[in-house]
């Protein structure tokens, strides 16, 4: 796939991402030789400007967590090339990879997992300040973690708390200031929402939103439902088995969704005003596994309106019907 959706193509990216291609080896036998691949991430790309919200969506095993390791480089990409502000990424060695660490960032998905339970929130949360030696006194170490507690509507007699002692809402946060203590560009935010309370969700989504404006910061927004990327994101790229199957302008996308997968999604969203009805779409059957996505367009096994001996057999390209708006379907755009 050649097409590299961006918001902005006169201007330098701040991420570019390029046919990036993930597959697991299955072992198996006695010898433990690869027998099969997991297709996890299958020829995705994009572009990200500074600033930007980009939302990622899918049902679970769709490939746009992987995505989000894989451009951190937390997991080997099989190929592919991810370059952040001119440099490449794939390619860094480790010296290079330990600097640009200090700019991408990542919040994951389980507070409860993601956080030591046997380290105070202060040496969590100056781990990085210590690796990457930012601080040069106690004092010093000491001012940046209330900073950052406050930064996120923590207080500083929370530093020598453990995890356990906060409410998963609170958890995220000090993942949220862990994230900010090495003052990053990029931050990956996997599923960082997912495991909260809605009324919890949207306090943490608003402090996302907030943090983004007063650090300059660029997201990657990760999540399984499109009703939670809606106010955070200006773009929301749509994944289906591995692949981008429809990249927009949040408005454009919820407004005037092309791919029938998106439809599908979106259909599911709840509308806050009850006179207006959508019609729900039931998508038949299950997401097919990744080990043998069916072929053509990966879509065709639950797609509605999928022709015959087009879309079981072609691929469909990724592209753009209408400014900024990408789409991969043979029938719409
Ligand atoms: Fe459906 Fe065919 Fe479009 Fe795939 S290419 S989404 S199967 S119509």
């Amino acid at each position: 796939m050649n097409a590299n959706p961006s918001v902005n193509p006169g201007t330098a990216p701040l991420l570019k991402v390029e046919n990036l291609v993930k597959q697991f080896p299955i072992k198996g036998g006695l010898l433990s030789r690869t027998v099969d691949k997991v297709h996890a991430v299958d020829g995705v790309s994009f572009e990200l400007q500074a600033g930007e919200t980009l939302g990622v969506v899918g049902e679970s095993g769709c490939g746009k967590s992987t995505t989000g390791r894989c451009i951190l480089r937390l997991i080997e990409p099989t190929s592919g090339e991810v370059t952040f502000r001119g440099q490449s990424v794939t390619r860094a060695g480790k010296e290079e990879l330990r600097a640009l660490a200090r700019d991408m960032q990542i919040i994951f998905q389980d507070p409860y997992a993601s956080l030591n339970p046997r380290m105070t929130v202060s040496a969590i949360i100056g781990e990085a300040l210590t690796i990457h030696k930012l601080t040069k006194t106690r004092q010093e170490y000491d001012a940046r973690i209330v900073q950052l507690l406050e930064t996120v509507g923590l207080s500083a007699d929370h530093m020598r708390r453990y995890p356990h002692e906060f409410s998963g809402g609170q958890r995220q946060r000090i993942g949220i200031a862990r994230a900010l203590a090495v003052d990053p560009k990029l931050i990956v935010c996997d599923e960082a929402v997912s495991a909260l309370d809605v009324s919890i969700q949207a306090q943490v989504i608003n402090l996302l939103e907030d943090l983004r404006e007063q650090f300059k910061l660029t997201y990657i927004f990760i999540a399984h439902d499109l009703s939670v990327v809606e106010h955070i994101s200006h773009r929301v790229a749509v994944m289906y088995l591995g692949r981008i199957v429809e990249i927009a302008p949040a408005q454009l996308l919820y407004t005037n969704p092309l791919h029938p997968y998106t439809e599908a999604l979106l259909s599911a969203v709840p509308i806050p005003d009850p006179k207006v009805k959508r019609k729900r779409i039931m998508l038949q059957g299950d997401v097919p596994s990744p080990i043998h996505p069916p072929p053509g367009c990966h879509f065709h096994t639950r797609c509605p309106i999928a022709k015959k001996g087009l879309c079981d057999v072609e691929r469909p390209e990724l592209k753009q019907s209408a400014p900024g708006h990408w789409v991969s379907c043979h029938l719409r755009g």
